[in-house]
């Protein structure tokens, strides 16, 4: 058995930070062994040594691959927050001839950028040929969401049928609700009562805009009159508690994984409330596609100061103009410079990895693991951060 043995600078465990340290791989990318030199490397023959830092594979914690060819579709430019974005989805999506192929090659994109695993939205069946032959690992939410009551049964049997097909592509998933404000009461309590006594990975978008919390208290708002224009019938929706997080969490079991996306709008006291709910509560963002839709970020520093689980998501490209976890980093180092690199790389890999519950194999670079190894070039040693040239490559 050949064994590969990689060095450099730095090396982020997902965990530690080791100075030259020696990663021993399989050539399946198992990892047999990791040795902290405490920087005191000594040359040897068969030792590949890198300028730069080497970080876990990373976990994509949010993407939406079926939406692969919409890149550019939505101008950014003109969209009104999250309402006019829901109005341009519905109207601009089309199912092109050339999708198969628009999915493959944002499947490889993200094998390219280092992405070794994906929690990715679906709701139709359309890329999970691509993801059944892909590399990646993927999780799959088979999200619905329905405009009333009496479409709900038709809405959860394509879910179901959906899940099913999934599954006899050998492919993980679970059903999920698409947001706190989409999905009528029916539909909520057949989405609860499937397959109730296991535990589960649920994923919700959460508090994308402004109007959002409002259309829960109210029924009024930018966000409130978009559904309504689209023929939500309102009447339909109990919501409950004074906000959308609220309103998500109390349909939910504490005991599954609830990866909350976006965040945006998200206060202190909301974050107060949903970790008192849940131990599981996995805050995932995706800064390039808040500021493609909303033209703003969630404030950050209020959620990595604190000891709760945060991940990182790209989102897709109807609102992102490519798939990349080091480009949301780089727009996080950008906007909050004084959230450390290692807590970023946390998020990015072990925190994505427990999200979707495949840390034991994805997100820290230990012993027994295969999570895929990614150098980071160009790297600003002075402050041990990314730089805006930083650039990725995959060494296994
Ligand atoms: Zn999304």
């Amino acid at each position: 058995m050949k064994i590969r043995k990689i060095s450099a600078n730095y090396i982020f465990t997902g965990k530690k930070v080791l100075k030259k340290a020696i990663i021993e791989l399989e050539e399946t990318g198992k990892i047999l062994n990791v040795i902290d030199t405490k920087g005191n490397l000594q040359e040897e023959d068969s030792l590949e040594f890198y300028s730069g830092v080497i970080v876990p594979g990373f976990v994509n914690a949010h993407c939406h691959l079926e939406l692969s060819h919409m890149k550019g579709l939505i101008d950014n430019k003109t969209v009104q927050a999250l309402p006019g974005f829901i109005d341009e989805i519905i109207s601009k999506r089309n199912f092109p001839d050339d999708l198969q192929e628009k999915i493959q090659k944002a499947d490889f994109e993200m094998q390219k950028n280092g992405i070794v695993a994906v929690g990715d939205i679906s709701n139709t069946d359309d890329s999970f040929n691509i993801k059944k032959n892909s590399k990646i690992y993927y999780h799959t939410f088979v999200e619905t969401f329905t405009i009333n009551n009496q479409k709900s049964d038709e809405a959860f049997e394509t879910a179901k049928t959906n899940l099913k097909k999934l599954n006899n592509f050998g492919l993980k998933g679970t059903i999920v609700p698409h947001a706190s404000y989409s999905v009528p009461d029916e539909l909520y309590s057949k989405i609860e009562n499937f397959d109730k006594e296991n535990f589960k990975i649920i994923s919700v978008h959460n508090q994308e805009t402004t109007s959002e919390d409002e259309a829960i208290k109210s029924k009024t708002g930018a966000l409130a009159e978009v559904l309504q224009n689209n023929g939500f019938e309102l009447s339909d929706f109990s919501y409950k508690g004074k906000s959308a997080i609220e309103n998500t969490l109390v349909n939910q079991n504490p005991n599954n994984n609830i990866l909350l996306i976006h965040n945006t709008f998200t206060n202190k006291e909301n974050i107060k409330y949903a970790e008192k709910f849940s131990q599981n509560i996995y805050w995932v963002f995706c800064p390039l596609s808040n500021l493609y839709i909303e033209n703003t970020v969630p404030n950050l520093p209020m959620f990595f100061n604190k000891d709760i689980k945060t991940c990182i998501g790209t989102d897709s490209y109807a609102s992102n103009t490519e798939l990349s976890i080091l480009s949301e980093l780089k727009t996080i180092k950008k906007c909050f410079p004084e959230i450390p690199f290692k807590n970023l790389i946390k998020s990015a890999c072990l925190n994505g990895a427990k999200a979707l519950k495949i840390d034991n194999k994805f997100g820290s670079i230990e012993k027994g693991k295969t999570p895929g190894i990614n150098l980071i070039s160009d790297f600003d040693y002075e402050n041990m951060h990314l730089k805006k040239e930083s650039k990725i490559k995959v060494l296994n």
